[in-house]
């Protein structure tokens, strides 16, 4: 019922003109057709981390050396000029008016790159308590829930707590992250249950280095997930 609802809501929004939230001209989307063809180009990447990767190469050089925590990747957009503007919008300003339509490129992109079908629950990365106080919302669970409904598929925001505060990420090396890291994420005694054996999507708004969700991925695979895949809108390039 309440997907049959957010269906007819998307069907008549599609109708209606809105401002597109980059270049502002009055267009049918938040996001107008020009802005995509102009900044996001079809981009070849890595389906272990989502980096952009030569043409053709299932695998970027790192992850067949060092493979990250999780099996499979999908980023939306690489994290620069516009769309690390769009993340910075609803990530720190309060503007979850865009929420819809970054669900909307991030379900596209899944959809073309991953196998929705075989996930059986979408995990928003955390916020801590004191965090998501701040923020009044958890812009990973703003993606995620909507996700959710879209693929007919739970997503729980209740399977992975954030155990404390971990200082600010900007300007670390992986391994710097790695250990700024390490204990931030658990799967509450109770609800790891309801994760052995599954196939699980963390979703995220960027991946820089992919420190962040491995360390999720490896409390849910510490709980028993037989796999796990990370959903993002943005992706650094250079990391
Ligand atoms: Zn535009
Ligand atoms: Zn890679």
């Amino acid at each position: 019922m309440f997907s049959r609802l957010v269906q007819a809501a998307e069907r008549l929004g599609r109708r209606l003109p809105s401002q597109c939230a980059i270049c502002r001209s009055w267009q049918d989307g938040r996001v107008c057709s020009d802005c995509l063809q102009r900044h996001a180009p079809p981009r070849w990447r890595c389906n272990g981390c989502a980096a952009p990767a030569p043409q053709g190469q299932p695998r970027c050089g790192r992850c067949v050396t060092h493979p990250p925590a999780f099996d499979h990747a999908v980023a939306v957009w690489d994290h620069a000029y516009p769309w690390h503007l769009l993340v910075e919008r609803f990530k720190f300003h309060d503007a979850l008016d865009l929420a819809d339509t970054l669900a909307q490129h991030l379900l596209a992109a899944v959809e073309r790159y991953d196998a929705p079908a075989a996930i059986d629950c979408i995990v928003p990365v955390p916020l801590s308590a004191r965090r998501l106080a701040e923020r009044g919302y958890n812009q990973a669970w703003e993606l995620a829930w909507r996700l959710g409904v879209r693929l007919g598929c739970p997503a729980r925001s209740d399977l992975v707590l954030r155990r404390r505060e971990t200082p600010t990420q900007v300007g670390l090396d992986l391994a710097e992250r790695q250990r700024n890291l390490r204990g931030a994420f658990t799967v509450p005694q109770p609800r790891g249950a309801d994760l052995k054996g599954r196939r699980v999507a963390v979703v995220d708004d960027v991946m820089t280095t992919g420190a962040t969700i491995s360390a999720v991925a490896k409390a849910l695979r510490h709980a028993g997930a037989q796999a796990v895949h990370a959903w993002v809108l943005t992706r650094t390039p250079s990391a």
